[in-house]
């Protein structure tokens, strides 16, 4: 045999090899898309449609509005949350309540906050949580349109903002709730929110300072308005946003929204923004990214300002199929990642990325990974420009714990890498960032 008949060869069957490689990566995947499917199948907008309609009935979720009226004020729309989420078996519910003083200039008198929590154990042995969130109280100007604090009986149904939000988490615990998942879901319905993120902000400093290992938060704030005050129409995307930098926690969790959301279910349209909110305004993953926690927020591609806030946010100015829609796109996210194996851990104990420079000029990369290897597939390794929005190169790099990309440059490149079930679903990208320099201290004296 000549020479390069043999590297022909040789060429020929690395190409066969990396071919089954592919292939079998591509079943796998493929299994997990299925079941994914199969969940999203399942969204009813006829239950999506009587939640909002129920919430509306409330007339008011003020946070200082009647709190024992049966069918009146935030207390009332509380006890119906709380029995919702009681008619799901397999979930614990949790009136997760707080006394607030008289504070600022929007909490005017004493009060009560009740977060509504419902929580999904999941299997794994160390626990992980994933918070999918709206929130269920209201707030609306008075008749001179402005915002009076005291005025805590005005009509406020809150139909799209934030029923709609609270609608699609019910849906999606229904739907989850018999499923075996690796994640705890703790599925919350906020309150506070229009008093400025009140009760996300309690329920984020609670999972710090309980040490919790959140791995995302998911919320869910005006999902179901499609027409602009301006007459701009669009039913197609919805609005992830994301806070900086490109390499954040954040940002790659609403990378993977779109990868997962986009790929079950695909005539929709998942629009990143890469800002932490809209200009000037809030929701209630914040605090949670405030805590070093991944967090994103999910709302309608366009809104309507002159409905917002007002007695007009009701169910005749909103779309349940968007909602609907919206709704399917957060529960494949949502159950990827609950489904999926943990994602590799790309940090030392210190804290120092697990990237290296091989020999001299090549990407070194390592990770840890403590799971249960029977029920994984493998290891995939992602590489962008620096500048990409969107990982541009991917390897399987099957059950290893290491990678080299031979004369690569770290400086150059930012990289990650997920860890992949053989339930075909795929973890976070855990990607190598390093740590904020230190100002140097030095002992000096000036010339003068
Ligand atoms: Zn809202």
């Amino acid at each position: 045999m000549k020479k390069n008949q043999m590297a022909g060869m040789i060429c020929l069957s690395l190409a066969f090899f990396l071919t089954t490689l592919s292939l079998a990566a591509q079943e796998i995947e493929a299994r997990g898309y299925e079941f994914l499917k199969k969940a999203v199948d399942q969204v009813s907008e006829r239950n999506i449609l009587a939640s909002i309609r129920a919430l509306q009935g409330f007339k008011t979720r003020n946070l200082l509005s009647e709190q024992k009226a049966v069918n009146f004020g935030i207390g009332a729309a509380r006890k119906w949350l709380m029995k919702e989420f009681q008619k799901i078996p397999g979930l614990e519910v949790v009136d997760d309540g707080y006394r607030l003083p008289k504070q600022g200039n929007r909490i005017v008198r004493d009060t009560e906050l009740h977060n509504v929590v419902a929580i999904k154990k999941g299997r794994a042995v160390s626990e992980r949580i994933i918070i999918v969130n709206a929130h269920y109280d209201t707030i609306a100007v008075s008749k001179d349109r402005k915002f009076h604090y005291e005025d805590v009986n005005t009509e406020a149904p809150g139909a799209n903002d934030d029923a709609s939000g609270v609608a699609a988490m019910l849906e999606m615990a229904r739907i989850v709730a018999p499923l075996e998942t690796e994640a705890t879901i703790h599925f919350i319905a906020f309150s506070g929110e229009e008093q400025g993120l009140v009760g996300s902000t309690l329920y984020a400093r609670k999972m710090k300072q309980q040490g919790k290992n959140v791995e995302a938060v998911l919320t869910m704030d005006m999902i179901s308005n499609i027409k602009a005050g301006n007459g701009y129409i669009d039913s197609t995307r919805v609005r992830v946003f994301s806070d900086d930098p490109n390499d954040s926690p954040s940002r790659e969790l609403a990378r993977y929204v779109k990868r997962v959301a986009e790929q079950v279910y695909p005539s929709f349209e998942v629009n990143l923004i890469y800002r932490a909110d809209r200009f000037g305004r809030g929701g209630d993953h914040t605090p949670f990214v405030q805590e070093g926690y991944p967090g994103i927020r999910f709302t309608e591609a366009r809104e309507n300002y002159s409905i917002q806030h007002t007695p007009l946010d009701t169910m005749e100015n909103l779309s349940v199929p968007y909602c609907a829609d919206v709704t399917r796109v957060v529960l494949a996210s949502l159950l990827s990642l609950a489904c999926a194996p943990q994602a590799p851990q790309v940090t030392s104990e210190r804290g120092a990325p697990l990237l290296g420079r091989g020999q001299g000029y090549d990407a070194d990369l390592r990770w840890k990974w403590e799971g249960n290897r029977e029920s994984l597939a493998g290891f995939k390794v992602y590489m962008k420009d620096t500048k990409s929005s969107y990982w541009e190169r991917v390897y399987f790099a099957e059950q290893t714990d290491s990678f080299l990309l031979k004369n690569v440059s770290i400086d150059n490149w930012t990289f990650g890498v997920s860890a992949i079930g053989t339930n075909g679903l795929e973890s976070l990208v855990s990607i190598y960032r390093m740590p904020p320099r230190r100002r140097a201290e030095y002992t000096f004296e000036e010339i003068k």
